[in-house]
């Protein structure tokens, strides 16, 4: 056996066949360079400039990436220069053909436009003055061609209590989105009867769009392209035909989620107070919410009661350096999933490495640009929310999990009898599960649970909370609702639910769910004893027929 020190020649024999090989590309990439240059120089076509620039860019970004790594360091420093003013040029080019093109679309427009006098000022009645379930419900258009799947798409999602509307040609949709922007859109790919693509007249939409919107793609073929195109258009779900509608339904409720998520919750630790004020400042410019440690010695209670999503952590500070504060934090498994990003002025290499392997997870060097701090701590802020969030809740539907729910009606309970405002809780169970997944399969049975789910988030307030209690078995609770208001909603639930329409192995079938109500109008003495009266109520609701709510 080869062990230590031929192990490490070896290593180093490689390492030098690596360099040597990156000095051959070298002469050969750095002429190739060369020639871009001149192109670049001589062409005054936009078209043509962008796409040099494009591919000089792409070269130095590999250039800068590379030459420092195997020991040409200054030619790294400098290509990395080169490749900002590339990308600052690119930026302002592409802003140019941008502008251009939305000149010559508008020209278009006038030059196409049928000469008609103005319409009287006749104003379209706002949706929200439609009715309250309109009021909150999320708009979204779906533009499909074939008009038995659209319809299916519309009548599915209007059931999960979206408001749907279905086109299937892009000049109707064209008008709607003129009329009215929805919450989310949904395009099939393929139109065989006109002259874009779906994916490409999303293109077009989005562009208009100072914001994008959420975009939903589907399509007969998943393959690898299909998606790239997807992805490049703004896309945030992709799914092939025929579309799983509650697997669909489920990607809409994470895509709005995101959008309308708590602010970030930020710690900031740094001694210099002047520099920590300015970090706040510039995140909570970003909505962020940002708290300021200044004395290392009260960790505790800022991690306990502000909870932060992330900690930005200074690496040099007196009485406690920036590492060892981590460890600290590290000790702790409630805070395990809190990422910590050292700030410093530090420049030396390896006592950031030293630093990074003591504890924490990322680093940022001062002085930092405002928009570098801001994406930093954005993107581990969203991911350790995504990652808390698929620990804590039931990885099938999203919802609270058995315990936690049960904690949340003994909240609410307390809550009740301190305020003297009734609360309720209802214990859902859908009818003869068992049998949906004899006749199937458990893919589908799983597939039902989960459009319950969505249908429960869909139809409850903000302030209920929701659990799964067991497999096919769910508490709702619901603050400041009598006995009487739970049935009502409940079962509005049980209707719609009934409604749904799943397929599997090419069979529709539907499934029915039976309730069970308790309140807070009736005394309890714990929470256990009024899940118990729910848990009666739902036998009584089995017994009596099922499909229904006691
Ligand atoms: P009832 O109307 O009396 O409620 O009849 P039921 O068949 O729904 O009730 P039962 O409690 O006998 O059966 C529940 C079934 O749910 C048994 C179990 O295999 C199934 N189940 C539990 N959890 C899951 C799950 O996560 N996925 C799937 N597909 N099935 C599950
Ligand atoms: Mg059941
Ligand atoms: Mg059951």
């Amino acid at each position: 056996m080869n062990k230590g020190k031929p192990a490490a020649d070896q290593l180093q024999q490689h390492l030098q066949q690596l360099n040597n090989a990156f000095t051959l590309r070298m002469q050969q990439e750095l002429p190739a360079l060369g020639q871009h240059a001149e192109r670049l120089l001589q062409t005054v076509e936009l078209h043509e400039q962008l796409q040099h620039l494009q591919t000089v860019r792409d070269q130095l970004h590999k250039l800068a990436g590379g030459a420092g790594t195997f020991g040409f360091s200054r030619l790294g420093q400098r290509a990395r220069e080169l490749e900002q003013q590339a990308e600052h040029w690119l930026a302002i080019l592409q802003q140019e053909q941008q502008s251009l093109q939305d000149f010559s679309r508008s020209l278009q427009q006038l030059a196409t436009q049928a000469l008609q006098p103005d319409p009287e000022q006749a104003s379209l009645p706002p949706p929200a003055a439609l009715g309250k379930a309109s009021e909150c419900a999320r708009r979204i258009y779906i533009l499909e061609d074939q008009y038995a799947i659209g319809e299916n798409m519309r009548l599915t999602l209007n059931n999960f209590g979206y408001q749907a509307e279905h086109f299937t040609r892009i000049a109707e949709l064209d008008n709607a989105l003129q009329q009215q922007l929805p919450d989310a859109l949904i395009v099939d790919v393929n139109l065989p009867d006109e002259t874009l693509t779906g994916l490409e007249y999303a293109a077009s939409v989005q562009q208009r769009l100072d914001e994008p919107l959420p975009l939903l793609v589907t399509s007969t073929q998943g393959n690898f392209d299909t998606h790239l195109e997807a992805v490049r258009v703004g896309a945030l779900g992709f799914f092939t035909k025929p579309v799983d509608i509650p697997q669909l339904e489920n990607r809409l409720e994470r895509c709005f989620a995101q959008q309308q998520g708590e602010p970030y919750r930020v710690l900031v630790i740094d001694d210099d107070r002047e520099l920590a004020n300015r970090f706040s400042l510039i995140l909570r410019g970003a909505n962020m919410r940002v708290e300021m440690l200044h004395e290392p010695a009260n960790i505790f209670s800022h991690m306990r009661d502000f909870n932060p999503e992330v900690v930005l952590l200074d690496v040099n500070m007196p009485g406690c350096t920036g590492p060892e504060l981590a460890q600290i934090i590290r000790m702790n498994d409630d805070w395990l999933r809190v990422p910590i990003i050292y700030l410093s002025a530090e420049t030396d290499i390896n006592r950031q490495l030293s630093a990074l392997i003591k504890a924490g997870d990322d680093f940022v060097t001062k002085p930092i640009s405002d928009n570098a701090l801001v994406a930093t701590v954005f993107s581990r802020a969203q991911r350790a929310r995504l990652l808390s969030n698929a620990l804590s809740r039931d990885s099938l539907t999203g919802l609270l999990k058995h315990a936690d729910i049960k904690e949340q009606a003994a909240v609410e309970l307390e809550r009740a009898q301190r305020s003297g405002k009734p609360a309720s809780v209802g214990m859902l169970d859908i009818d003869f599960f068992k049998k949906v997944n004899d006749n199937h399969g458990h893919a589908a049975g799983d597939n039902v649970i989960r459009a319950l789910a969505n249908l429960l988030r869909q139809r409850l307030r903000r302030i209920d909370s929701l659990g799964r209690y067991g497999g096919e078995e769910f508490l709702v609770v619901l603050p400041d609702c009598t006995a009487e208001q739970a049935l009502r909603v409940l079962d509005e639930i049980r209707l719609r639910f009934a409604e749904l329409t799943f397929i599997a192995g090419g069979s529709e079938f539907s499934v029915t769910l039976s309730a069970g109500i308790a309140s807070t109008e009736t005394p309890s003495t714990d929470a256990s004893e009024l899940l118990d009266k729910a848990d009666q109520a739902l036998y009584a609701a089995k017994n009596g027929g099922r499909n229904q709510v006691r």
